[in-house]
């Protein structure tokens, strides 16, 4: 059975509002189905603006559906109930590790927050898996009480990825992982996500529009246009070249 089942959920923007000033409302995802398995690596791609970060944000639960619904390992959802799905284990990486972090909290206590809102673990559990988690992706757990402004920009995405791992999740959404990284560290970061993967039997949603990386990392690409999925394949037979 498939971890992850998209099943015909859709997203409107622009139906709230006093009815006066009420729009039109833009579909940004339409009907979209499709499943993720056990340990798969899936790529989104698609032209700015044709619903992938919608979708990214309803599978994480950071957003509602307007219709449709997702089943994560048996249990049914529709986006907006956040904590079931964090006991769950579906995580979202996000696109930006600069804006994700608060610039006046340690690390250590931005880490933490998945798990205080779980609240499920004593202060010594969660401080074990801060030292997991940081651990786990090439950091030292001495700067868990330093501040976002002392790492570089891989250090931050490292940082970003440990914040998604803390909860232990079994679905990995990543938004854009390298795009806002140098070159010369983008490598380090791709290699960090695959050992991950090996080492915790995760599954991964990828939204790219590096191709490369896709062709490097995704063993299925899904296409999305105008809110819908167009075309879905493996890398090699959808890039190739004529
Ligand atoms: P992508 O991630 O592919 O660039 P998005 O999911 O960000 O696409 O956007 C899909 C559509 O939804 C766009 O038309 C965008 O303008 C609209 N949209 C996205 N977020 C919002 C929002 N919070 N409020 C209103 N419209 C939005
Ligand atoms: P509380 O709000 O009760 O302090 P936290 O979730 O912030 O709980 O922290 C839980 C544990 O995580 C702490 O006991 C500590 O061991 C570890 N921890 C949290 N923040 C830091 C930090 N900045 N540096 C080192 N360890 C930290």
């Amino acid at each position: 059975e498939a971890l992850l089942t998209v099943d015909a959920v859709s997203r409107d923007y622009g139906n709230g509002g006093f009815w006066l000033w009420r729009q039109k409302p833009v579909r940004a995802v339409d009907r979209v189905s499709f499943s993720l398995g056990r340990g798969e690596s899936v790529a989104l791609v698609g032209p700015s603006g044709c619903g992938k970060s919608t979708l990214a944000r309803m599978i994480v639960g950071l957003d509602s559906t307007t219709e449709g619904q997702f089943r994560l390992d048996g249990t049914l959802y529709h986006g907006r109930n956040l904590p079931p799905l964090l006991r769950g284990g579906v995580s979202l990486v996000f696109q930006d590790p600069f804006s994700s972090f608060d610039p006046l909290m340690t690390v250590g206590t931005s880490l933490g927050e998945p798990l205080r809102l779980l609240r499920q673990m004593t202060r010594e559990e969660r401080g074990r898996r801060l030292v997991e988690a940081i651990t786990s992706v090439g950091l030292d757990p001495a700067m868990l009480s330093r501040y976002p402004h002392e790492f570089s920009g891989g250090q931050r995405q490292r940082l970003a990825i440990a914040r998604a791992m803390v909860t232990k999740p079994r679905l990995l959404v990543l938004d854009e992982p390298v795009s806002a990284l140098d070159v010369s560290v983008r490598g380090d970061v791709l290699n960090l996500l695959g050992r991950l993967q090996e080492e915790h039997g995760l599954t991964y949603l990828i939204i790219s529009h590096d191709l490369d990386m896709v062709a490097a990392m995704a063993d299925r690409v899904l296409v999305m246009e105008a809110g819908r999925i167009v075309e879905q394949g493996r890398p090699d037979d959808l890039f190739a070249r004529p």
